[in-house]
């Protein structure tokens, strides 16, 4: 069975995981027992996809309308994905979250929002160093939940070949869950007052019930003119992670039944990180394969050659909605670096969509010791952004942050004055540190008054 899948594979154009690994893949597990792995990848690749081809495909024509300045993108969730968050509560947290900042942004803005979870496969995270040591041990990284354990010790840093098969799973109930609340009535714009229900006491929670408010009216005004109801009770919700561990990532490639085309069907969109985007190493291969829409984030150091260079290597054929380039510069670089990048690949005529990552150039560590943010500087480097956008006459396509439902204490700022004593408080992240809710609804009514001004 796994022989012909993979046969099919060969036939649509793709490469073979020993040609990938030779292609001096970064960013990957040692695993112990090759048999194992190989074992689990069979495994998977007779599995159900966890996505469908035309759903990527939908996607892929909702970015080709970001690229184009029509619509704009919301993409968030955890930096790392854990098996024991794959709970109820926290799922639909962040789906609330993520929702009500879709509502704030397109009532706002009034521009259509294409609404992307970092959820249902983020479970794997590329690391600055192999290892970490801690009171003197050094041990192996934690890699995510998709190769090896969070505990700090020799036995759990281990990568494990069957947490494949975990990530699998974990990703198919997430997505189970989500499927179900985006069009089975909690997403609908009616019940939009309840997603923040519990959060009103904060400045942006009263925001928030007030713009629900008004929602509340113009949808009884809508209805009553005849717009059928049935048009705002379900939403068009896409997943994505990084696409970063090879065999996971090939064993769920499939070819699409109707076209002969590839997909990577692990996620609808998958993209690549800033340690592995070389321009002739095995992320760049494969995705360059798929048929998916794709990220690729750019970091301060890339100029505008290596950045068409990765556009033409992965999308050679200049198809619509195909190429998202994320920039993660950091407050203090996006002015003086992403106006030359967007002004000359813009100039190339390529169309892709630009996305804003305020994150990973902001991350600094606290005195007490916590990897965290500033929501100040979130902020700076998005309003950068915009002002370069703003400056070229380009269109500031997206946000992607990391972020969660909860009251989480891990980013300083906002509104809610976190400062880095607080940290200890609710510090929940086994990664980066992410926006909490108020933080989080805080920025999308940020954004909306630039997409507005
Ligand atoms: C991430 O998105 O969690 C990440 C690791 O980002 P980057 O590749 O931009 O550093
Ligand atoms: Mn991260």
């Amino acid at each position: 069975m796994s022989e012909t899948v993979q046969a099919r594979l060969i036939e649509a154009g793709v490469p073979s995981l020993a040609e990938l690994h030779a292609l001096d893949a970064k960013q990957q597990p040692t695993y112990r027992d090759p048999a194992a792995l190989g074992d689990v990848v069979d495994r998977l690749r007779v599995l159900p996809p966890l996505v469908f081809a035309a759903e990527c495909d939908s996607l892929r024509a909702k970015m080709a309308s970001v690229a184009a300045g029509e619509a704009f993108f919301l993409q968030g969730g955890d930096c790392a994905e854990t098996f024991a968050g794959v709970t109820a509560q926290n799922i639909s947290g962040k789906l609330r979250t993520l929702l009500s900042m879709a509502v704030v942004l397109t009532y706002a803005a009034q521009v259509p929002i294409v609404k992307v979870g970092r959820m249902a496969g983020q479970y794997a995270k590329p690391r600055s160093s192999d290892d970490e040591t801690r009171g003197g041990v050094t041990l192996p990284a934690y890699r995510g939940d998709a190769v090896n354990g969070f505990d700090f010790t020799p036995a759990s840093r281990i990568p494990d070949p069957e947490r494949l098969l975990g990530v699998y799973h974990a990703s198919a109930a997430t997505l189970n869950l989500t499927r179900a609340f985006m069009t089975g009535g909690f997403a609908h714009l009616r019940s939009v007052h309840s997603w923040n229900a519990d959060f009103v006491q904060s400045a942006a929670g009263v925001q928030y019930q007030q713009l629900a408010d008004d929602i509340d009216r113009a949808l009884a005004f809508m209805v009553a003119c005849g717009i059928d109801e049935d048009t705002f009770r379900t939403v068009d919700f896409y997943s994505s992670h990084e696409a970063l561990l090879l065999e996971y990532e090939h064993a769920l490639t499939r070819v699409d039944s109707r076209t002969g085309n590839p997909y990577g069907t692990s996620g609808h969109f998958l993209w690549i990180g800033e340690r592995t985007r070389q321009l002739e190493g095995p992320h760049v291969e494969l995705m360059s394969r798929m048929h998916n829409p794709i990220g690729i984030k750019l970091g301060p150091s890339t100029t505008a050659d290596v950045a068409l260079a990765l556009a033409d290597r992965i999308d050679p054929d200049h198809v619509d909605g195909r190429i998202t380039f994320i920039t993660r510069m950091g407050a203090g670089k996006i002015r003086e670096v992403l106006p030359e990048l967007v002004a000359k690949v813009t100039a190339s005529g390529r169309r892709v969509a630009w996305v804003s990552d305020p994150m990973h150039g902001n991350t600094f560590e606290s005195r007490n010791g916590y990897k965290t943010r500033a929501f100040s500087d979130v902020m700076d480097e998005l309003n950068g952004f915009f002002d370069v956008h703003e400056e070229l006459g380009t269109w500031p396509g997206g946000v992607h942050v990391e972020l969660t439902g909860d009251d989480v204490t891990e980013c300083v700022g906002g509104s809610d004055e976190i400062v880095e004593a607080d940290l200890v408080n609710r510090y929940e992240t086994l990664c980066d540190p992410r926006l909490n809710r108020n933080q989080s609804l805080e920025l999308a009514f940020l954004v909306a008054e630039r997409l507005t001004s």
